[in-house]
């Protein structure tokens, strides 16, 4: 028989346990029995500790299921709780130590989880090898550190980088970074960038861009399909066309003047009336940032409207043979020729036919 002995108990505001990304932002408290304080000497030179304990509530364990993200995994390679010696690992920060009391950041147990053993964690890696390590784990996963900030609801962190690629701060883009994240996490989905999930939008503004960065449905993975009704609203669906649709409320209008009237005001004039002296464009940029980010903190249901649905979706990308235009040498797809006096030529060699995404919508062209 092994005999495992408690050292003490976990002291946290979790009084049960809720998604492990949000229970790691915050601080915590590990009382070590008084009868084994003297095994802390020292303990305060370190930065991270290992802090074993026992998953005290668990009672049941499957070999196989399903993990916090939805993905079916084997109990040993998941974080599951439910385990057979129902013993839980996690490295934490170690912030301080007050005699028997070590307060940590980025545990994991709930209030009262006793605690079985506590070990210094030594990085022998060097910097290079964990980013070499880094490196292959994204490569596997391209899109793990978006998905952690969306498991995690992390709006602020998903609102600056999806700036990055949007070029600036916008209402538009905070609403389609909430839309985009709440769908996903809500229906437990993650793309795998082959059109395994889709994402329909209504509008081509800055919305959408929030939408591609959060689900990873984009332009260019044919994922993103553009239906032009001019809505904010876009659906997140699966192949089967099952979905959710989220469309901003009516009265968002009204609750941007109303809650944010400079914002409202310098709008009117930069982007409506044209007018964009530099102190101006300095200001409107300031207040755009600021919306965006106090957008981000009001409840979803406040800003959209959010139905299941069922939609009728395209069928996979299929790939086509390329032609050589007989005029300008150049090759493109062949559904894409414009014959011409039996030559085979380009669009704009043959002047065929075309559409064109803009900011106007999907306009046809020749
Ligand atoms: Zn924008
Ligand atoms: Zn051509």
């Amino acid at each position: 028989m092994i005999e495992v002995r408690e050292i003490g108990r976990v002291k946290s505001k979790f009084k049960e346990r809720k998604d492990p990304f949000e229970m790691k932002k915050h601080k915590s408290s590990l009382i070590i029995d008084k009868e084994y304080e003297e095994g802390l000497y020292r303990i305060e030179e370190r930065d991270y500790i290992q802090v074993l304990f026992n998953f005290h509530l668990s009672q049941d364990y499957k070999l196989k299921g399903p993990t916090y993200n939805g993905e079916v995994r084997g109990v040993f390679a998941s974080r599951s709780p439910h385990r057979p010696s129902s013993i839980g690992l996690t490295t934490v920060k170690l912030l301080e130590r007050r005699d028997n009391e070590l307060i940590v950041k980025g545990l994991d147990a709930i209030d009262g989880t006793p605690i079985l053993d506590i070990k210094p964690f030594s990085l022998s890696m060097d910097d290079k090898e964990k980013e070499e390590i880094g490196n292959e784990y994204n490569k596997k996963n391209p899109r793990v550190k978006i998905l952690k900030l969306i498991r995690a609801q992390d709006l602020k962190s998903l609102l600056i980088q999806a700036a990055s690629l949007h070029g600036h701060f916008c209402p538009g883009l905070a609403l389609g970074v909430m839309a985009g994240s709440y769908s996903i996490k809500k229906m437990g989905w993650r793309s795998e960038g082959l059109e395994n999930i889709l994402s329909i939008v209504e509008t081509n503004n800055c919305f959408s861009d929030g939408i591609q960065y959060t689900t990873g449905c984009t332009f260019g993975n044919n994922s993103l399909i553009y239906r032009d009704y001019g809505k904010t609203a876009f659906t997140l669906t699966q192949r089967d066309g099952e979905g959710m649709r989220m469309i901003v409320k009516k009265n968002f209008y009204e609750t941007l003047q109303r809650n944010f009237p400079e914002y409202a005001a310098i709008y009117e004039k930069v982007i409506t009336k044209r007018e964009n002296s530099p102190q101006l464009l300095t200001k409107f940029r300031e207040l755009a940032q600021e919306t965006s980010f106090a957008i981000i903190k009001y409840d979803i249901e406040q800003l959209f409207d959010i139905q299941q649905i069922e939609t009728s979706i395209p069928e996979y990308a299929r790939m086509h043979d390329s032609l050589v235009c007989d005029k300008c040498g150049e090759s493109f797809m062949e559904t894409r020729m414009a014959k011409e006096n039996h030559q085979t030529y380009c669009i704009p060699c043959g002047n065929g036919k075309y559409h064109e995404l803009n900011g106007e919508g999907i306009i046809t062209k020749s």
